[in-house]
């Protein structure tokens, strides 16, 4: 056998909650799992600060901290956690077939199961000084992050579901929200544009766009331009919420798994298989309505379980 190719029983690619919850299962039930790390180890709950709504962790905790906690765990139990990048993969499409992915464009993992926990990526704006404040007022996760503004003034980008449910938690947390809406109409339900306008703090500015997040080290306010008039004007909030969608983490499996129009992976009623037998997906990467830590891990969990009943019914 070649350097560049390994025979496994079950591949991890993706190293969020999903990712490792999977691990640990998956390691107990003696699988030996190996996990690809990904570019981003850890995942999106490394770029948050604060976790307070992980259950088991009464004073919170740091969401790097807390990866690095899930990554020992999954380790006690011996997965193979290595870094590296999934760049191509060719699935079997039969029953007990092998999976086939690239590492980092050279090495081959031959596996019995995959679990895809390649996550979601939260969909920024571009702009130098949103990127600059990252972690110093802006954010794109209200419930994690929305406690830290609590009687603060904040602004939403967005208008969709997502802007329009996490404009209504911050208002009750915060003294006043202002959501910025691009267009001159909502792209959210009208359930949740009436929970919206009907919410007392929460002031919608249309045909608005974030011109600039002001501030050197924490934000202090931001610039907005209406862009029908061109007319800019500040507002002082201290936290900045971008809501404009996620991007699945699926560029990898198109035209192999399916997907729905947004590019989510589609699993099978309340399982985690996908249409392929023996690859299975946790988490965010096929969840575009929960997207929590704890949501996630609970599907990777799911997908261990999933794997080992399917690799048990092949022996
Ligand atoms: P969406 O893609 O539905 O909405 C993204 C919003 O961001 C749109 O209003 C869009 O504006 C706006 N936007 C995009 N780019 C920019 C930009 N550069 N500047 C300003 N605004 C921008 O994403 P969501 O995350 O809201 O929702 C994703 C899916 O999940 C949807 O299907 C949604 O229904 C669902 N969902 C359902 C929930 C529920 O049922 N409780 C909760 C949350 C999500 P524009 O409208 O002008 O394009």
């Amino acid at each position: 056998m070649s350097d560049t190719i390994e025979r496994i029983k079950c591949l991890i690619i993706g190293s969020g909650p999903a990712g490792y919850a999977a691990a640990i299962y998956a390691a107990r039930a003696d699988l030996k799992p190996v996990m690809y790390t990904g570019m981003e180890p850890g995942g999106q709950l490394t770029t948050t600060t604060e976790v307070d709504n992980y259950p088991g962790y009464p004073d919170g905790i740091d969401g790097t901290t807390m990866m690095e906690n899930f990554k020992k765990q999954a380790e006690r139990f011996d997965t193979d956690v290595r870094f590296g990048l999934a760049t191509k993969v060719d699935f079997s499409d039969k029953v007990g077939g092998i999976h086939k992915v690239t590492i980092d464009g050279n090495k081959i993992i031959e596996a019995e199961a995959v679990i895809i926990t390649t996550g979601a990526t939260a969909k920024y704006l571009g702009l130098p000084s949103e990127e600059r404040l990252k972690g110093g007022g802006v954010s794109a996760c209200a419930t994690c992050d929305g406690f830290f503004y609590k009687n603060q003034d904040v602004i939403v980008v967005g208008a969709g579901d997502t802007a329009a449910e996490e404009a209504t938690f911050l208002a009750k947390l915060c003294s006043k929200v202002t959501m910025l809406v691009r267009r001159d109409e909502m792209r959210a339900s009208k359930a949740m544009q009436n929970r919206v306008f009907n919410t007392e703090n929460l002031e919608v500015l249309f045909n608005t766009e974030l011109d600039e997040v002001l501030g050197d080290t924490v934000v202090e306010g931001v610039r907005v331009v209406n862009n029908k008039t061109q007319d800019k004007h500040e507002i002082t909030v201290t936290g900045v919420f971008i809501a404009i969608g996620h991007k699945p983490n699926t560029e990898l499996f198109k035209g192999i798994l399916a997907m729905d129009d947004t590019g989510y992976l589609i699993t099978e009623g309340k399982s985690t298989k996908t249409k392929l037998p023996g690859v299975f997906a946790a988490g965010d990467v096929q969840d575009k309505e929960y997207r929590q830590a704890v949501t996630a891990a609970g599907t990777g969990c799911m997908a261990a379980l999933d794997a080992e009943r399917y690799l048990a019914a092949l022996e």
